[in-house]
């Protein structure tokens, strides 16, 4: 799905994605670097927190909480941030979302708005749709900034360039950001530099502000964005207007409840202690701040996800990219290979059940099994076991005849004594799918060596070697 499409259209093709991809070497070498560092920087910072297991097990049973009563939970929050003056508004899916956002900022007459990061907006592909009633959203986190630059899409959660090295970043400035400096180098200040100075008037001029959020407190009907820049807490504080969208699942019940989760996320997430900046904003206070707050519940697939006993685990997830970094996977095809909001193993677990497994059905095969995603995981969930339950759903979503057969036969042959040794002495006909084969075989053997079967059966051997020999070594005793 493009960041423009406001709706899922197609199954992403990921092997053929992750085959280009693959090939592509500066990409790799990008991608490595990067999560090899933020991996390191984790396992230092996890390494000294004794509690660490028991921080991960509280992370994941206040999810639980919030996921088994959400009704209750939601029901809060709508009452505690609108007692504070803001605005709650429903949505079910990203097409009511998106109606409502570009409502609200046609009502105040603006015609650009300044946007901070923000995962579910590109889920629901909201710049795309606000372009479409003549709106411009300008991206303000440095690495969205460069991926809007650069005409490009997020291959990340946390860091969505991670995709580009700064020498790109340096091209993608001086080709596309008007007010860059023609003598800019490549040096990270330097880069750092020139889009603070080019944001800075974006955030003094706008109007209209929209964001995310990481976190929804229901007691006090808050919401808090952990970010590094610093760049969120000017879209927060210096518009009038300030629409956030927030996805159901980000809600935690009491303000306590964050005590664990600001532990948790900025050292799963970027390798740090804490986050330089976490705001936290309730409502509207008067002569401070955004007079207008509004705040977009979205579910879009959501309660599907929560229906299922195994797969609903995958809405505790904090949006930390831990699974990313540690992915095999992730690290060699990168994230446009996912051709999803979400890459990665969560991106593997959790578009499906968003969409509807019948529309990534290759998502959950995107996976070596490794178990690394879940030995990271900050709320626990255990992606392995969720990949699994979903590739079994994906199969029955999309059965092939063909394959339907093939199996069928395999069982009949392994019903019975008779019928399995009369199957195995077909085995040496495996010879002529070494090299392809008829589709759908071809699919299979095309990725993969099919080794040479045996000359000899493991019982036809034991026939030989036992059976046969034992009349003669009777025979020699009697001698
Ligand atoms: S699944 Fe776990 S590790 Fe992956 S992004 Fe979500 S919280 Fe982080």
């Amino acid at each position: 799905m493009s960041g423009g499409e406001t709706i899922w259209t197609e199954d992403p093709p990921f092997p053929a994605n992750a085959k280009r991809s693959v090939g592509d070497a500066q990409l790799r070498r990008n991608i490595r670097k990067a999560t090899t560092a933020i991996r390191r920087r984790r396992a230092g910072l996890v390494s000294e927190m004794p509690d660490w297991q028991e921080l991960r097990a509280a992370g994941a049973a206040i999810k639980d909480e919030v996921l088994l009563h959400l009704d209750r939970y939601l029901e809060q929050f709508e009452q505690a941030a609108s007692g504070r003056g803001a605005q709650v508004h429903w949505a079910r899916d990203a097409e009511e979302a998106n109606a409502i956002v570009s409502s609200l900022v046609q009502q105040t007459g603006e015609r650009e708005v300044i946007k901070s990061k923000s995962m579910t907006t590109e889920e629901i592909g909201l710049g795309g749709a606000l372009a479409k009633h003549g709106i411009e959203a300008i991206e303000t986190d440095l690495a969205e900034l460069i991926v809007q630059l650069g005409h490009d899409r997020p291959s990340h959660i946390v860091v969505p360039a991670i995709h580009k090295n700064r020498a790109e970043i340096r091209e993608i400035f001086l080709r596309e950001m008007g007010d860059a400096p023609p003598d800019l180098s490549d040096d990270p200040h330097a880069l750092a530099e020139a889009s603070r100075r080019h944001l800075r008037r974006k955030f003094f001029e706008a109007k209209v502000a929209i964001s995310g959020a990481n976190f929804a407190v229901a007691e006090t009907g808050s919401l808090l964005i952990a970010e590094s820049e610093g760049n969120a807490r000017m879209c927060l504080t210096l518009p009038q207007t300030l629409i956030s969208v927030v996805g159901i699942e980000k809600l935690v019940p009491t303000f306590r409840d964050l005590e664990v989760f600001l532990q948790l996320l900025p050292r799963s997430s970027t390798g740090e202690r804490m986050n330089p900046y976490n705001s936290l904003w309730t409502g509207v206070t008067p002569g401070d701040g955004p007079q207008q707050v509004h705040i977009v519940l979205l579910d879009n697939g959501r309660t599907n996800a929560l229906r299922d006993r195994i797969g609903r685990q995958a809405l505790r997830c904090i949006r930390c990219a831990a699974c990313l970094n540690v992915c095999p996977v992730y690290e060699r095809a990168g994230g446009h290979a996912y051709d999803a909001t979400y890459p990665g193993p969560i991106g593997a677990i959790l578009t499906p059940q968003l969409v509807g497994v019948e529309h990534a059905s290759k998502l959950p095969f995107a996976s070596s099994l490794c178990g690394y995603c879940y030995e990271v995981c900050p709320v626990k969930i255990d992606i392995p076991t969720v990949l699994v339950k979903l590739r079994h759903d994906s199969v029955r979503a999309k059965r092939h005849p063909a394959e339907d057969a093939l199996f069928a036969a395999a069982g009949n042959a392994m019903s019975g004594r008779r019928r399995w040794s009369a199957a195995l002495k077909l085995a040496p006909l495996l010879r002529l799918l070494r090299h392809g084969g008829p589709p759908p075989l071809s699919r299979w053997t095309g990725v993969r060596d099919l080794p040479d079967p045996p000359r000899q059966s493991f019982r036809d051997w034991w026939v030989t070697e036992h059976v046969q020999e034992q009349p003669r070594n009777r025979a020699g005793g009697k001698r």
